[in-house]
């Protein structure tokens, strides 16, 4: 009798250990495991000037290298990892990796910034600024060289934002606002805060030589960005003639898949050293 009872233990025990092996991970622990093994990488998009198409820069967007391979667009998952709290912890290895990809090409080319997107969390507070400092030590980037990208959703708290990205550029860093004119904020909000530039949301760059009502809406955009003497870096151009308007209209940066898609490091500095010797003027 003890026999097959011991063996129905036994089958039991397997069964349950396979069961448990096999049960889907929720969303939220597959992504605390992802941060825990470091699963994120960066890959680069460049921005250009528009004039010359000499490349100026790169955004670091951020990647989940899935561990099939595959790579999960930061929409799948940072709107969880902002939920729960994980953000920062992505935030601080997208620090860490970006000086890690591109220490060399930074220190060789003193002309080229990273902007490095904060999640809102992260604006209202001084909280990345001693880790971007600890990042660059001993590396010779400059802060100048680290530009930070905060949307209007990280504005709620004005006033915790106001003194933190006023920090941020007392320490040589430059910041920008990103995805202008998708929030709520209205434009006059943006009089007296510590900007450097704006990035005009693709939503406007979209409506560019259509007839769409929005349309009327870029050029004062522009105007307004100018009058704050920001320096403006358009998103999201994808034609010959959004980029031949925003030259005209005096838009100094772009960045879009006209010139390139965001690419992993290497590609990256191998465009910033292509780009480097294209002859002023051509494309
Ligand atoms: P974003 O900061 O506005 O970044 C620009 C997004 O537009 C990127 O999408 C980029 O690939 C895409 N894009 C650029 N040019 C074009 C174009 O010509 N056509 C089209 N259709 N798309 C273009 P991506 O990489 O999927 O990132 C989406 C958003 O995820 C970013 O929007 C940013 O808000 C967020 N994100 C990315 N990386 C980070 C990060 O490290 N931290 C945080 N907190 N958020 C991040
Ligand atoms: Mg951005
Ligand atoms: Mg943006
Ligand atoms: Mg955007």
């Amino acid at each position: 009798l003890l026999l097959p009872l011991g063996a129905f233990i036994a089958a039991f025990i397997i069964g349950m250990v396979v069961w448990l092996s096999r049960r889907r991970l929720s969303p939220l622990g597959e992504l605390q495991i992802a941060v825990r093994k470091r699963e994120f990488i960066v890959h680069y998009q460049p921005i250009v000037d528009l004039k010359t198409g000499r490349c100026v820069g790169a955004e670091a967007l951020v990647r989940w290298k899935r561990p099939d391979g595959s790579l999960a667009r930061p929409d799948l998952f940072i709107p969880l990892a902002e939920e729960s709290g994980l953000i920062t912890a992505i935030t601080d290895q997208v620090i860490a990796l970006v000086v890690f990809d591109l220490n060399s090409l930074l220190v060789a080319d003193r002309s080229i910034h990273i902007a490095i997107n904060l999640s809102a969390a992260d604006v209202g507070t001084e909280r990345v600024l001693p880790i971007i400092a600890k990042a660059l030590q001993h590396t010779g980037i400059q802060p100048q060289q680290i530009w930070l990208e905060a949307t209007e959703r990280g504005f709620v708290d004005i006033e915790a934002a106001r003194s933190a990205l006023a920090r941020a550029r007392e320490l040589g860093h430059a910041v920008a606002i990103d995805d202008f004119g998708t929030g709520y904020s209205s434009l006059s909000h943006l009089e007296g805060l510590p900007l450097d530039a704006l990035k005009i949301d693709k939503a406007f760059i979209d409506t560019i030589s259509t007839n769409s009502a929005t349309s009327s809406v870029t050029p004062h955009i522009i105007d307004m960005a100018k009058t704050l003497k920001l320096t403006i870096v358009a998103e999201g151009v994808e034609t010959q003639a959004q980029a031949d308007y925003l030259v005209e209209r005096g838009v100094e940066y772009g960045q879009g898949w006209l010139f390139a898609k965001p690419m992993p490091a290497a590609e990256f500095i191998a465009y910033c050293r292509r780009a480097e010797i294209r002859p002023p003027g051509g494309r």
